[in-house]
């Protein structure tokens, strides 16, 4: 009874705008960490998605390609450019929005780590915060009928929002197997002094959860005194979880605070699925240029074989998101960097030097 031994398959959804310049550049630099850590070469599933897609099938996210993903272990989104898309597209739910719902990723993991070199603003940040995708003040009007924005009268606008024990044991679950993982340390944000029952529900669930990880260590802060600390001790932190409109500002704040948005990763997860997608978006003012910067999506895609390695218990896929991270990481330190960044590399260029990095590792 030999080991089994997995052929991981993986989508690539191009998408719009740089996607088809950093989409392919993060292939390229997972096909070399993964060779230079020993793993078997993945398959890459390509599939239309976003402006392509509706030329071709109709549809901005093709039933197709959901089909299609829904027998993957995971995928790499591009950007989109919604707006740009002709009517009826524009106005219905984005490509990365449709996916989020049809697979139910609720888990939006947004890590900030400073890069060195990289004008972080608290050097040494490196922490992850894990948002709820689907409540709060924002949650999904489709999913919670009934809450969400109303206006009784055109004077008056109220906005409802929702805490479910069921969707903060998962998100905490998954925090705490993150924090395994990594420093050992969750630190729960909310705001349990005023909004004592949506938060406060929020936090002691997240504490329920944390008495069965007896070996992570486990903090709380109220949003408003987390920024605070943040903002110069942003070093100190290592996986915060927090309900979806307070993750989201904290994400933008802990991102700028490691150096900047534009090179900050993402991933988006349930228990059985994966999405590795750049915070930034489809930057079509330098499209088709060669002149994007990958790091975002390089990040991302290193994030998602960590998550694979813990899905699967397969710690040479950690070992391979190690190898890229710290190929990109050496390829800033030598100098190397796109034009956004300061540099003069083009998109290609700025690979190639992260392959040949990794491969120097
Ligand atoms: P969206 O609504 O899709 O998030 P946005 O309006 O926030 O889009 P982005 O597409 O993120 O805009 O672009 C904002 C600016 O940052 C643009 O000038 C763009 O060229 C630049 N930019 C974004 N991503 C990158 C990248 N990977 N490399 C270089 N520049 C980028
Ligand atoms: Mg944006």
């Amino acid at each position: 009874t030999g080991t089994r031994v997995h052929a991981y398959r993986l989508g690539v959804l191009l998408g719009d705008g740089i996607g088809p310049e950093i989409v392919p550049s993060a292939v390229a630099v997972v096909d070399a960490a993964l060779e230079r850590a020993g793993v078997e070469p993945v398959e890459w599933v390509e599939l239309p998605l976003g402006a392509d897609a509706i030329d071709s099938h109709g549809a901005h996210t093709p039933e197709s390609t959901l089909d299609a993903l829904a027998g993957l272990d995971a995928w790499l989104l591009g950007p989109h450019d919604s707006v740009a898309y002709p009517e009826p597209h524009r106005s219905q739910l984005n490509p990365s929005g449709t996916i989020r719902k049809h697979f139910g990723l609720f888990a939006n993991i947004r890590p900030a780590k400073a890069l060195p070199g990289g004008n972080a603003v608290v050097d040494n940040t490196d922490l992850i915060i894990v948002r709820e995708n689907t409540e709060g003040f924002y949650a999904d009007r489709n999913t919670h009928a009934g809450t969400g924005e109303f206006m009784p009268t055109p004077d008056v606008a109220i906005a409802h929002g929702i805490i479910t024990r069921a969707a903060t044991e998962r998100i905490a679950t998954t925090a705490f197997e993150l924090a395994r993982t990594r420093g050992k340390k969750v630190t729960i944000v909310h705001k349990a002094n005023v909004l004592k029952l949506t938060t406060g529900l929020f936090r002691s669930v997240c504490l329920e959860i944390a008495a069965r990880y007896p070996d992570v260590t486990v903090d709380d802060f109220h949003i408003d005194a987390m920024t605070m600390k943040l903002v110069r001790k942003a070093d100190e932190f290592d996986v915060i979880v927090t309900e979806n409109m307070f993750g989201d500002i904290l994400s933008d704040l802990a991102g700028e605070i490691a150096g900047s948005l534009g090179i900050a990763p993402s991933v988006n997860s349930s228990a059985t699925h994966a999405m590795a997608q750049a915070a930034h978006g489809s930057a079509p003012d330098i499209a088709d240029r060669n002149l994007a910067n990958p790091i975002a999506m390089h990040l991302s895609s290193a994030m998602l074989l960590d998550w694979l390695a813990t899905r699967n218990d397969d710690e040479r896929l950690r070992g391979a998101a190690k190898r890229l991270e710290q190929g990109v990481a050496a390829t800033v330190t030598a100098g190397t960097s796109t034009r956004d960044l300061g540099g003069s590399a083009s998109t290609t260029e700025f690979t190639e030097a992260v392959v040949a990095a990794i491969h120097a590792s």
